[in-house]
């Protein structure tokens, strides 16, 4: 095989890497991008979006079943049934559109797909593994995007009946039970999912309460909404291992605890993948497991960067897409660096959180003087019409110039509100400008307005 030169290689093509790439085709770069997997990464094969379609397809399910009982619409219809399997590949048809869309993406932007593994000969050299053979390709410039993938217990391997997202997340069968190790994202998405579909689900999470990096106001509606699904939370505890019966061994903050459960879903963090791909053969520095990068996601070596999971937290998709998108920038020899004020994150549970920002204790360590104000769905009109009338979204801004430090919210579908959020903090908005921006009614939107309302004392419709 010929060897390649390029300007640009992006090795991984999930969103940091995909963007990058359409982005760099898109300014006349001349690019390649590599991957083993299907184009779209942990993300669009294995991550949010099936895991999206999972927690919708369950909430479908939760509301027919509620129609079977007495409810005060005054609805009513027979038990629903569900149909796992279906379910599984009405996602995977999602999921082939999706990963279909961004290989069509890449084609137009003029970016050749190159499938196989890469690893780096040297700083400017890099061997793809094809089912053709082995492909060498010269770049100028190399973009790291390999991701990451699930953190393993080394007490509870994976195997079996322990299984990480992936496995849960293509399921053939309903199970009985689940243990859900790690009360996180992955662990509260997915325990609430399948509670809703009729699994009994234990969560385990090693800190004093779920979600830990959320404050427990967020968190409370999310708790009372677990506990009406009958999911049993265990905080403080910690699996120390499978027994030879296969039930779990659980170290409590009351002492031990053995536990069986058909699956047992493993979801304490994701690890980056710095390995596989030849970085010995360079000099990178590291930010503990991570690839260390600047500003601009260079990394110790110049014509190397990396973006996305591999450079650490917030392990979302879109940093990656926003890193992705800003490289690209840099190789077209644009005068960019990262400078974004906010990453908002979402955590799909039932009800939704949203945070951007500051949370009132984070911007108290931070030594700011405060106003907050807090506005809640049960004084929402939208919200009510919605019987989503639990949580709230609050403002937290500074005291002396009202400048915007943060926004959250806990609610019903309040995952639409992240953008109003995102945007305010990037315009770096006052609590005026929030307050004075007409708001459309009815919508659960106005209850940011009336939050800002709140912070600066002249709330309406509280
Ligand atoms: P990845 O998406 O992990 O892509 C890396 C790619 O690199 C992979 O395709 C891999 O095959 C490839 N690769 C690795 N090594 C090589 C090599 N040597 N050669 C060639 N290719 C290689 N984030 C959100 O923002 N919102 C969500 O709702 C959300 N939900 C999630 C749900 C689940 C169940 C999971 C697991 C994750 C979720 N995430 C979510 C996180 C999100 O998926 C990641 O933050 C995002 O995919 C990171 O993008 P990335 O481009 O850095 O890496
Ligand atoms: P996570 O970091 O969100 O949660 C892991 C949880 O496991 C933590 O609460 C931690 O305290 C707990 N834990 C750690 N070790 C433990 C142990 N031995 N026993 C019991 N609990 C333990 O990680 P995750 O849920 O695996 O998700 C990985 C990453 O993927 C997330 O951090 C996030 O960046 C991303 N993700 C994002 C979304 C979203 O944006 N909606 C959804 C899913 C995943």
């Amino acid at each position: 095989m010929r060897d390649i030169y390029c300007k640009l290689l992006v090795i991984g093509a999930g969103p940091g890497g995909y963007v990058c790439a359409i982005r760099a085709g898109q300014l006349g770069i001349d690019t390649v991008i590599v991957d083993f997997a299907k184009p779209g990464g942990t993300c669009l094969n294995i991550g949010c979006i099936p895991s999206k379609a999972l927690i919708h397809a369950a909430d479908e399910f939760d509301a027919a079943r509620n129609r079977a009982l007495p409810n005060a619409l005054g609805i009513s219809a027979g038990a629903p049934q569900i149909d796992l399997a279906q379910t599984v590949e009405w996602k995977n048809s999602i999921v082939a559109r999706l990963t279909g869309g961004v290989s069509d993406l890449l084609k137009r932007a003029k970016v050749k797909i190159l499938a196989g593994q890469a690893r780096f000969l040297d700083g400017k050299t890099v061997e793809v593994m094809t089912d053709t053979g082995p492909q060498i390709l010269h770049a100028e410039n190399v973009v790291i995007a390999t991701g990451s993938a699930p953190a393993e217990l080394p007490s509870l391997p994976f195997g079996g009946r322990v299984i990480a997202s992936t496995e849960a997340l293509a399921l053939a069968r309903i199970p009985e039970s689940m243990v859900v190790v790690g009360g996180g994202y992955i662990g509260l998405e997915l325990g609430t999912a399948f509670a809703k579909i009729g699994v009994t689900v234990t969560v385990i999470e090693a800190a004093s309460r779920v979600l830990p990096q959320y404050d427990a106001d967020l968190i409370r509606p999310v708790l009372r909404r677990l506990n009406e699904l009958g999911v049993t939370v265990m905080t403080g505890a910690k699996v120390t291992g499978m027994n030879v019966k296969g039930a779990l061994q659980i170290e409590g903050p009351d002492g031990d605890v053995r536990m069986k459960a058909d699956t047992v879903l493993v979801a304490v963090g994701r690890r980056p993948v710095t390995d596989g791909w030849g970085r010995e053969e360079l000099v990178l520095e590291m930010d503990g497991p991570y690839l260390r990068v600047d500003d601009r996601c260079q990394t110790a070596m110049r014509g190397i960067y990396a973006i996305g999971d591999v450079t650490g937290g917030p392990m979302l998709a879109h940093r990656a897409m926003a890193q992705g998108e800003l490289v690209a920038g840099v190789i077209a020899g644009h005068k960019v660096r990262w400078t974004k004020q906010a990453i908002p994150a979402v955590c799909f549970t039932d009800p939704e959180v949203v945070t951007a920002g500051l949370t009132p204790d984070q911007a108290r360590d931070a030594g700011y003087k405060t106003k907050i104000g807090q506005f809640p769905l049960a004084a929402n009109g939208r919200a009510l019409t919605m019987q989503a009338g639990q949580g709230f979204v609050r403002v937290v801004a500074r005291a002396d110039n009202h400048l915007v430090l943060g926004i959250q919210a806990v609610g019903r579908g309040v995952s639409e509100l992240s953008a109003a959020f995102g945007l305010a903090l990037e315009m770096q908005a006052r609590l005026e400008d929030i307050a004075a921006t007409v708001h459309t009614h009815p919508t659960q939107g106005e209850a940011l307005q009336e939050a800002a309302m709140t912070a600066l004392g002249q709330a309406l419709h509280i």
